[in-house]
């Protein structure tokens, strides 16, 4: 099977070319026999060229001209402002009385006066309150893109529970790797009385939270490269945060995207890990909850051996099929893997979990401990059965089919071709069909309202050039799958075969 493969510790010698999303990845190309054929470099941030169509063979000769315009393409990329800059703008801003704080919504800015007449034209927000302010997720428009839909925010039942669940295991700092929306949930809870302090740092590539944000709560960061952006304070500050008040205990909690790449992620959260061990013992391990779908765990568990993975079902907010609705429970197939004991991580009772005393875990309440597996194995929520033949437990909705001498959807093509689909791997069906349906979603939606109840001015919904421009001003979920490795793609035909 041909394919593009992810070559991570390669650049020691050469270090990789710039582009506006900070060092490029290096990639293979596989042939059918399997032999590697050419490689070359491509963004780490962007699935999709049209957001960046960084591209240049490992060996090609480039121009001193050709850098020198590629550089200053990348400086174009960059935020209009410095943090420093944002920051005192935010002051500024906060100066004002409240019918002089306008949001613009189309250049999603918080504007000064001295802006106004050069957004006259723009769609923008009057009287922006303080409490607007500490609830940046709400106010700014999450980033889609035309293939994907970007950035996806937790539902509020799900934020508090990571809250609550971080606070009563003990954590009192928390770096928040793609999850601006429990940064922000964690800034608020130090205004109610009688909490305990709990600082929180946010590493996001959205850089819009710049001016919401100190340079102590905020870094401009690449997960997929460690990369931080702008003055060498961004990575400065990050050190600091991981390394100081020693005796603190620390947790990382990361909700990146779902695209492929879980090597290049693993690889840069072992960067932070590695920043971190920096001031601790040599065997002490950073507690961390990655969050991400349930059909990935062999691959994370893969990068992370001691991580397991939790029966929790993470609800986002921005997306209709999977909010956890009045007309009852909606699946989602959002996991947190974690290198905590899975049985400190209580799960609420009242959303239907209950105690494993076999597994020592929290469970699915469908979620049947069977005696054979010795353990409670079903991976969506719901019900499984064991397989005799297959010797392990599938999906409720499967039966064992001789022909194929493994375990299938009833109406699967008997000895069909065992081409899987694109997106969780299974073999009976294919990406279009694919129950996964969050992440296809994430990957095929078009479009998606924007929920703006919090909005005061009731404007005409944000036209296509401030969606954009936002787009412009970072990249968010930016996937498709197209970049999966030949080789991932493998596992996942291997893992769906024990699936069966
Ligand atoms: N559920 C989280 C948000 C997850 S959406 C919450 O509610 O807080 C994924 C987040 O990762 C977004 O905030 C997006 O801006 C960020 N992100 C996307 N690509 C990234 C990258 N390459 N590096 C760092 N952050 C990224
Ligand atoms: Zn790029
Ligand atoms: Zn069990
Ligand atoms: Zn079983
Ligand atoms: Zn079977």
């Amino acid at each position: 099977m041909a394919g593009i493969e992810l070559l991570l510790n390669q650049g020691a010698e050469s270090p990789a070319p710039l582009c506006p999303h900070g060092p490029t990845l290096l990639f293979a190309k596989i042939n059918r026999k399997e032999q590697e054929t050419r490689r070359f470099y491509a963004c780490s941030a962007c699935r999709d060229r049209k957001d960046c169509n960084f591209f240049q063979w490992e060996n090609e000769k480039v121009s001193v001209a050709r850098l020198l315009a590629r550089e200053e393409f990348n400086q174009s990329r960059q935020p209009p402002f410095t943090h420093k800059q944002y920051v005192e703008r935010y002051q500024h801003f906060v100066s004002l009385p409240e019918v002089k704080r306008i949001f613009c919504l189309d250049c999603q800015l918080l504007l000064l006066p001295a802006d106004w007449d050069k957004h006259t034209s723009h769609q923008q927000l009057g009287d922006v309150s303080l409490h607007q302010l500490k609830r940046p997720s709400k106010l700014l428009l999450p980033l889609e893109n035309k293939k994907t839909n970007a950035q996806y925010l937790f539902a509020d039942r799900t934020c508090q529970f990571l809250l609550d669940l971080i606070v009563s295991l003990g954590f009192r700092k928390v770096l928040c790797v793609g999850t601006p929306r429990l940064h922000e949930l964690i800034k608020l809870r130090q205004f109610e009385k009688n909490n305990p302090v709990i600082k929180s740092q946010l590493l996001d590539i959205d850089f819009r939270y710049s001016q919401f944000y100190s340079e102590e709560e905020f870094c401009h960061y690449n997960m997929f490269n460690h990369h931080f952006f702008g003055e060498k304070s961004a990575f400065e500050a990050f050190r600091m945060f991981m390394c100081q008040d020693n005796g603190v205990p620390i947790i990382m909690v990361t909700d990146p995207p779902f695209g492929g790449l879980v090597e290049a992620l693993a690889h840069s959260f072992k960067k932070i890990v590695a920043t971190w061990k920096t001031s601790q013992n040599e065997d002490d391990e950073l507690p961390i909850f990655w969050i991400f779908p349930y059909f990935f765990e062999p691959r994370i568990l893969q990068c992370f051996p001691t991580f397991s993975m939790l029966d929790y079902q993470v609800d986002y907010d921005n997306h209709a099929l999977y909010k956890h609705g009045n007309s009852g429970r909606k699946q989602s197939p959002v996991r947190i893997f974690t290198n905590l004991l899975p049985k400190t991580v209580i799960l609420p009772a009242e959303e239907g979990y209950r105690y494993c005393s076999l597994c020592q875990r929290y469970v699915s309440s469908a979620n049947r401990h069977c005696e054979i597996c010795q353990a409670c194995t079903s991976k969506d929520g719901k019900e499984w059965k064991h397989c005799h033949i297959c010797n392990k437990c599938v999906k409720l909705s499967w039966f064992h089919c001789e022909t194929c001498s493994h375990c299938v959807l009833r109406d699967h093509s008997c000895g069909g071709a065992r081409s899987g689909c694109f997106i969780c791997g299974s073999t009976d069906h294919k990406r279009r069909d694919c129950p996964d349906t969050l992440v296809q979603n994430k990957i095929t939606e078009k479009s998606r309202p924007h929920k703006r109840k919090h909005f005061k001015m009731n404007k005409k919904d944000v036209t296509t050039k401030s969606k954009q421009q936002a787009q412009a001003m970072s990249t968010g979920k930016k996937k498709t799958m197209k970049r999966i490795t030949a080789k991932s793609k493998k596992k996942k035909k291997r893992k769906s075969k024990q699936l069966c």
